[in-house]
């Protein structure tokens, strides 16, 4: 049997906070399934399709991850997928009361559901992608903290936010 697990998020946009997450996860799993969060609970800059698109393009050369987009409860979809793992990363303690909060809501769903929590190298441990956003509507380097092709996603938008 595969072990599956599934790393859920709003990836908006995705860092290299995110990649190194999944990097670490694919050592340990047969396949790591990325699930781009439909509806989020918070506001996004980037569509549902914009952050499929560029999670897909950061991992493309990455073996055995998959990329798909979730709605509804993160434990129905591990349940449809048949993986049993919820992957999630902890930078620093602030991440650590709302990822307790979520892990035992959602084992309290689904007693089958283990989340595993992954920290990333510490270069990234106080990357955001709220903090990306921020950083590159002020017009910041962003080179260490996206792919090239995320900062240029983000030039558009903010460019297009600035022409109204
Ligand atoms: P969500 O809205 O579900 O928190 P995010 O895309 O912000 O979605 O984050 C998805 C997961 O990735 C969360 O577990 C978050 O803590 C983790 N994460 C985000 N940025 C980093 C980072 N720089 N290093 C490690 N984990 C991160």
């Amino acid at each position: 049997m595969k072990n599956i697990a599934v790393y859920p998020g709003t990836f908006d946009p995705i860092t290299y906070g995110h990649l190194d997450i999944i990097k670490r996860a694919i050592n340990l799993f047969d396949k790591v399934i990325i699930a781009v969060a439909k509806n989020p609970a918070k506001e996004t800059l980037f569509t549902w399709q914009e952050r499929v698109n560029l999670v897909k393009k950061a991992v493309e050369d990455i073996e055995r991850v998959e990329v798909e987009p979730f709605s509804g409860l993160v434990v129905d979809y591990l349940k449809k997928k048949k993986a049993k793992i919820i992957i999630r990363g902890l930078r620093m303690i602030s991440d650590f009361e709302y990822e307790f909060q979520m892990a035992l809501t959602n084992r309290k769903i689904s007693s089958s559901v283990e989340t595993i929590f992954m920290m990333p190298n510490e270069a990234y441990s106080y990357l955001s992608s709220k903090l990306i956003k921020e950083a590159g509507a002020l017009g910041a380097d962003l080179s260490s903290f996206v792919p090239s092709f995320v900062e240029q996603a983000l030039r558009k938008k903010t460019l297009g936010k600035c022409n109204g």
